[in-house]
């Protein structure tokens, strides 16, 4: 194991990572349903689905048989002017399963990529009409991903300070807290009405990375119909909250209002190989027909439509059809209303909530709060060398497990937190 670590101390550059302050990573050898497994025999609980994308636990056999056959059939192909029955099969379900007119699926390689394809998307589909719209609107908060388009639409910190000069502008509504909904949509009607924006891009019903941060679905559909007033364009990110997460397949099954264009991920394959969706309707698609070349949407990625990425993704669906997982999420969601009351009971917690699967709540701390608190690293350590592996995101924590986790599992998962809390107050 420490001869592991040296080789990756010499050799590796981690994501998201300090490496000069953060301690040494954690060696993963094996994984088997919530479970993860190091060199020692030690096993973790995946409490945060292996950074949002796991669903259906690891090394599922049936994900793991469609990965073979499919390897067997067909590894990689190119995408352009050719297809396969993977990817037809995938984008044809997807379609089926999301509003009628979302039935152009763009494939890609992850959620930055989603987001760059539904920018690009919405800029050349307002140029290829003749139609000056050239803003962007997002709101505060927001996370959209680490590429240069998906960061000139997030939030503006510390994360991202270098590259700063470099975005394009956006306009910034603030977040939609239940006491200034109506402030904030009338924020956006005067924006929307100077008719400069080709599209408003969010995060429906709750942003991820900002820390779990939960907006209500009316809010929603009264700020996209506004756009849709304008001739905005609509963009709903669901790459975190897509494939169950907010307790309903798409977040935005749960608003009246639908988007343009949607971008799906982690969940997509089950946190099993990389692949983003962007997928949109005919009448954006049709802007996009000519007879000049350079009308056509001009973008991909090399591992465009990549077969062995499909097939995962379509045993996935395949296993969503099944009533086991539609029990199981059923299921999590009560054992995380039940849970979030046992921790709104200790005094050191604030804003708990339940957003279908996942489970968040504020700790109450005199040190730093936001992001770069040191309650994150406390965390973190605390929960590990108790057998959960979960990120806090600062004072924020949360988790999202995979829709199997057992019972005992859980029990121990909250049984931990609840115990880091206490351990805050001695
Ligand atoms: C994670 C995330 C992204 C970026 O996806 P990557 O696959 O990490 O590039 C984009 N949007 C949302 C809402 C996310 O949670």
């Amino acid at each position: 194991m420490t001869d592991l670590i040296d080789r990756d101390k010499r050799y590796v550059w981690h994501p998201f990572s300090q490496h000069a302050t953060d301690g040494i990573p954690l060696p993963i050898v094996k994984g088997k349903g919530t479970l993860l497994y190091d060199a020692d025999g030690n096993s973790y609980i995946d409490a945060n689905s292996s950074w949002w994308v796991n669903v259906h636990g690891h090394g599922h056999p049936e994900i793991q048989r469609a990965l073979s056959e499919q390897f067997a059939e067909l590894d990689h192909v190119i995408f352009a002017n050719v297809t396969h029955p993977q990817a037809v099969k995938l984008a044809e379900r997807l379609s089926n399963r999301l509003p009628a007119d979302l039935s152009k699926v763009f494939f890609s390689d992850n959620g930055s990529t989603a987001t760059e394809v539904a920018l690009k998307m919405s800029i050349q589909y307002w140029h290829n009409k003749g139609v000056k719209r050239d803003r962007l609107m997002a709101i505060e908060g927001a996370y959209h991903g680490d590429t240069f388009g998906a960061m000139s639409v997030g939030e503006r910190d510390l994360f991202n300070r270098p590259f700063e000069p470099y975005f394009f502008d956006a306009t910034y509504l603030p977040f939609p807290l239940p006491e200034n909904e109506e402030l904030v949509l009338s924020i956006a009607q005067k924006h929307f009405e100077t008719n400069e924006y080709a599209a408003l891009i969010v995060e429906p019903i709750v942003q991820g990375a900002a820390g779990m941060r939960k907006y209500s679905s009316r809010f929603l559909d009264e700020l996209v119909r506004l756009a849709k007033q304008h001739e905005a364009l609509v963009i709903f990110d669901e790459v975190m909250t897509g494939f169950g997460r907010t307790g309903t397949f798409f977040a935005m099954d749960q608003c009246l209002e639908k988007p343009d264009i949607v971008t799906l991920s982690k969940g997509l394959t089950a946190g099993v190989l990389p692949m983003g969706l962007t997928i949109t309707t005919e009448h954006i698609f049709q802007a996009f027909l000519s007879e000049r070349t350079e009308r056509a949407f001009l973008h991909g990625h090399s591992y465009t439509g990549n077969p062995l990425a499909c097939a995962v993704a379509n045993a996935s669906l395949d296993l969503f059809e099944q009533e086991e997982t539609t029990n199981s999420i059923a299921q999590l969601i009560k054992w995380n209303e039940e849970a979030i009351q046992l921790i709104a009971n200790e005094t050191n917690v604030y804003s708990p909530r339940v957003i279908g699967t996942i489970l968040a709540f504020e700790v109450n701390t005199d040190e730093k709060v936001g992001y770069f608190s040191g309650i994150r690293n406390r965390a973190y350590q605390y929960a590990l060398e108790r057998g959960v592996l979960m990120r806090p995101l600062g004072n924020t924590i949360f988790i999202n497990p995979p829709y199997c986790i057992t019972r005992d599992e859980y029990t121990q998962v909250i049984d931990v937190i609840i115990g880091f809390l206490r351990s805050l107050q001695e």
